[in-house]
């Protein structure tokens, strides 16, 4: 692998994501040669940490995510990490950064590289890029940003922070990330549809009856309760990862692989969603809110959730697009807090054909995206001893070992960075698309709201959601198939 020599700025060192994602991930692409003698790591927060904490750290989030570690490897990793004291909002920080960087740009011949983390609350990106631009804390080769989610929390906010940004990057140097695109079998969407004449062929409204996307947590808001309560599941899921995995479910075949040429199918996918009306939004979204146990809090009993909070912990809907290979085929959704498991999976379910045995299953395929990685293919065949039909999976696995070897979502996109390819990064005409379709369903729950006319489902935590959830399909013989 390519030694790429770069200086990387990580804007909330001490946070949770850097400890938990970025140390344990940069060391593996470490470890595997792709940064090695000519790369620093600086480390900035506010907390007046030294080098030799930071790298205690770094050392700490790697034994915590790896079985065994070669502890010469890592001492010699964490040599390369610097921690500077800095508050984003005060100008004069830029300049000690701005020093540290070059003096390590010069140290380990990074070749004036330079990679701007922003691991921390998104109301700061704008301000930072600006100053990094203002400062001049650009170096003299490559100079990439990578932004963490949410992008905004409406379309005007996200436009808003998005000018801030391109005042100070240009576009195929701003890398929004959405971990769900490094995921294994979300990045085996493409293959999948478009090698398979048994799948590419069918994907169709002649044939897909309809697909199901559901990406299911068990866990409640736990410590996030005052952030969750200004977001709720339509922002926080939908937004990114829900719609990027219906992108990659609804897009046409790309003219090549190259992350132009992905962008370009999606983004004509994309123009083509339709915009749903409120009485689309009554009928076909649910929103919902966890009830508490003997055990557990309701959400409205959370740590700093208002007690009249009318925050969704659940949300179901539907998609459509004008265009593309599925144009017309509804892509139902649901995602939310406390489901009886954490689960994300697709359901792509076929139409019935008539058939001389009068009868036959759902023939269906399924993507289990996590916490199993597997596809299989829901198909009839005949009972061994009786007249009849029977069920069979075909199922496509990885065995243990092949799961061993499959890197981490922010691993594989931190190489991407690295590596300058954009393909799995949210472009923003497509972002901006999101957010439309975002901003109008919550424009008409807000005016619900306003006029009372608000139904938030309540649902028993560690189930299924609401049951109101099985309400928005569009014929009696649709259902959830995963329940
Ligand atoms: P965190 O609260 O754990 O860390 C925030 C960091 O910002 C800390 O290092 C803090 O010291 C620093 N900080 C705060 N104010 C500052 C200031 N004025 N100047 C300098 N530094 C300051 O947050 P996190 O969980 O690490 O999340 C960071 C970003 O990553 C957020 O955008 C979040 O939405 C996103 N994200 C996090 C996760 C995760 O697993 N933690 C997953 C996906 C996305």
């Amino acid at each position: 692998m390519r030694n790429i020599p770069v200086v990387m700025i990580i804007f909330g060192g001490s946070g949770d994501l850097a400890h938990r994602k970025l140390y344990p991930a940069l060391f593996n692409l470490y470890q595997q040669g792709l940064i090695h003698d000519n790369f620093a790591v600086i480390g900035t927060a506010r907390r007046p940490w030294s080098h030799e904490y930071l790298r205690e750290k770094v050392s700490d989030a790697v034994h915590e995510t790896h079985d065994e570690v070669d502890e010469n490897s890592l001492k010699h990793f964490a040599s390369h990490f610097y921690y500077q004291s800095h508050d984003v909002t005060n100008v004069e920080h830029y300049e000690t950064l701005k020093k540290l960087a070059q003096e390590l740009d010069d140290r380990y011949c990074a070749h004036g590289n330079r990679l701007f983390y922003m691991a921390m609350a998104p109301r700061f990106f704008g301000t930072i890029a600006t100053h990094i631009n203002d400062q001049c804390l650009t170096g003299s080769g490559f100079n990439r940003i990578v932004l963490e989610k949410p992008f905004g929390h409406d379309l005007a906010s996200a436009e808003k922070l998005n000018k801030e940004i391109t005042a100070s990057f240009n576009e195929e140097d701003i890398f929004r990330i959405d971990h769900y695109l490094g995921k294994e079998m979300v990045q085996n969407i493409m293959p999948m549809r478009f090698t398979n004449p048994l799948i590419k062929n069918i994907w169709s409204a002649d044939y897909i009856k309809n697909i199901q996307v559901t990406l299911a947590e068990r866990l409640g808001v736990e410590a996030r309760g005052g952030y969750y309560d200004t977001s709720g599941a339509l922002r926080d899921m939908v937004q990114n990862h829900i719609f990027q995995i219906i992108t990659l479910l609804a897009m046409p075949e790309p003219k090549d692989l190259t992350s132009a040429g992905v962008h370009k199918a999606k983004q004509a996918l994309l123009e083509s969603m339709i915009i749903p009306s409120p009485e689309e939004v009554k009928k076909d979204f649910v929103r919902g809110q966890y009830l508490g146990s003997d055990t557990t809090l309701a959400y409205k009993q959370e740590p700093n959730v208002d007690e009249n909070s009318t925050t969704e912990t659940f949300v179901a809907g539907k998609v459509k697009f004008k265009e593309g290979p599925v144009a017309g085929v509804p892509i139902y959704f649901r995602t939310g807090k406390e489901f009886k498991e954490k689960k994300n999976r697709i359901d792509i379910v076929l139409k019935h054909i008539n058939n001389p045995y009068g009868q036959a299953y759902s023939n269906k395929i399924t993507i289990e995206i996590d916490p199993t990685s597997k596809i299989y293919i829901t198909i009839n065949g005949k009972k061994i001893d009786q007249p009849g039909i029977r069920r069979e999976n075909l199922t496509y696995e990885f065995s243990k070992s092949e799961m061993a070897k499959v890197p981490d979502g922010y691993e594989r996109l931190l190489h991407d960075v690295f590596v300058n390819d954009l393909t799995n990064f949210t472009h923003w005409s497509e972002l901006k698309r999101y957010w439309e379709f975002i901003d109008s369903v919550e424009a008409d729950w807000q005016k619900e709201n306003e006029t009372g006319d608000a139904k938030i489902a309540q649902y028993l935590p560690y189930r299924m959601g609401p049951k109101e959830a099985n309400d928005i399909f569009e014929t009696p013989t649709e259902h959830w198939i995963y329940e």
